[in-house]
């Protein structure tokens, strides 16, 4: 053999062989999704923080598109800054919290809504069948999803969460409680057993899958009861199976009031080092096993299954620490995003209980940042990332103690 590298010549971590644990990938286990199968093994969410990863050369050829930053705001005469406006038609569910067409309707209307703060409107362009009038000869075989596809909408024009005001930003839950109130009654009101799946989730930035900038949440609620993708079910198997020895203790609870050090899992969770910001209702946490780098959690000290167990004070200060939280990751990814390949983009996820379901999952609210993943990822539920959370939240949460919060990155 020719040309040998001796081992001691040899980078730490080149090719995968460590000396120093402390350089060493740590793997790690999300585990509000977790559960121990009959072989013994882990199936759920894995992640493997790697730092040497963040030193790969990406040698492709660069763009001049801001990745790192929000690009100029555009102007304000999108699609929905129009519909507000009353010049384009749309089947509004409610204003503010007060309901008003059905969740049903077939009757687009057009009218002023600039005298509230938030609303609900049905999404034009539905991933589901929600009013089914199909002409009597046509008796087609396939299976069809129904569903109510709904858009909660910032009336005034915004496309950073962290600059919305905090009340509109707490009208815009408050619209999005609203409506999935109405929904839920309109099935209650039928009095027969139905299954709900509800997601509700926030795309800011064309990489996040936002194809109108205006700042807006969606909730696709599931009304047939096909069931759902492996990832949701793995929270609500998990939260079941970590409960079923231990009945009153929610691991969700402990969380956010920071009194548990293992998980049942036997993880050691190093919460207190992981807390990025807290107020009387909430706890935002560098999630442990990060789906992206940069990924954070928010956790309701309170035990609520869905969203619609809060009350006005715990939508104000969720607000709130989504607004902070939010420009302190907006400030991570200036920062570090060129090295972690994270964009400014991101997905805000509303993790809560499916109607109809008995699991007794703790609400969750996920912000991961965009960044671009590989097969492995795309393979399976497991992600390779290059910061410890840790580190991430004493960076994050030393931002929010320096700097004011009047401006964005
Ligand atoms: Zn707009
Ligand atoms: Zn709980």
């Amino acid at each position: 053999m020719a040309n040998v590298t001796k081992d001691d010549e040899i980078p730490e971590g080149s090719w995968g062989i460590f000396r120093r644990l402390d350089r060493c990938p740590e793997e790690r286990w999300d585990s509000f999704r977790t559960i121990v199968d009959r072989y013994g093994a882990k199936v759920g969410h894995r992640s493997m923080i790697s730092p040497i990863r963040a030193q790969r050369p990406f040698e492709t050829v660069s763009s001049d598109e801001p990745l790192y930053t929000h690009p100029p705001v555009s102007e304000s005469n999108d699609v929905f800054c129009r519909i507000v406006r009353g010049l384009l038609p749309a089947i509004v569910v409610t204003k503010d919290k007060e309901p008003f067409q059905d969740p049903y309707s077939t009757t687009p209307i057009k009218e002023s809504l600039e005298e509230y703060k938030a609303v609900t409107i049905i999404n034009l362009y539905s991933p589901f069948a929600r009013v089914l009038k199909p002409p009597i000869e046509d008796t087609g075989e396939k299976d069809i999803p129904y569903g109510i596809p709904l858009v909660h909408l910032l009336t005034k024009h915004y496309e950073h969460i962290e600059l919305v005001p905090v009340e509109e930003l707490a009208a815009l839950i408050s619209t999005t409680v609203s409506s999935l109130n109405s929904i839920i009654s309109y099935f209650e009101d039928k009095s027969i057993p139905f299954l709900l799946s509800q997601y509700t989730f926030m795309n800011i930035g064309a990489r996040a899958g936002a194809s109108i900038p205006h700042l807006h949440s969606q909730s696709f609620i599931n009304v047939n009861e096909h069931g759902q993708g492996s990832k949701v079910q793995s929270f609500l198997v998990a939260f079941e199976e970590q409960r079923k020895d231990n009945p009153i203790s929610c691991l969700g609870c402990h969380y956010a009031n920071k009194d548990i050090e293992s998980d049942y899992l036997g993880q050691k969770l190093h919460i207190e080092e992981r807390v990025i910001e807290e107020n009387e209702c909430w706890t935002a946490l560098a999630e442990y096993a990060p789906e992206r780098d940069g990924h954070i959690r928010i956790i309701p000290k309170k035990h609520v299954s869905t969203l619609i167990q809060l009350n006005d004070h715990e939508i104000l200060l969720l607000a709130d620490i989504l607004r902070k939280v939010n420009w302190g990751l907006s400030y991570f990814i200036k920062d570090f995003g060129p090295q972690l390949k994270i964009y400014w983009d991101r997905n805000i996820l509303l993790r809560q209980q499916f109607v109809g379901y008995a699991s007794p999952l703790h609400m969750l609210i996920d912000i991961i940042p965009v960044q671009i993943v590989g097969g492995a990822e795309v393979f399976n539920d497991h992600r390779v990332c290059s910061i410890l959370p840790e580190k991430t939240a004493e960076i994050i949460h030393e931002y929010l103690k320096r700097k004011p919060l009047d401006s964005c990155p």
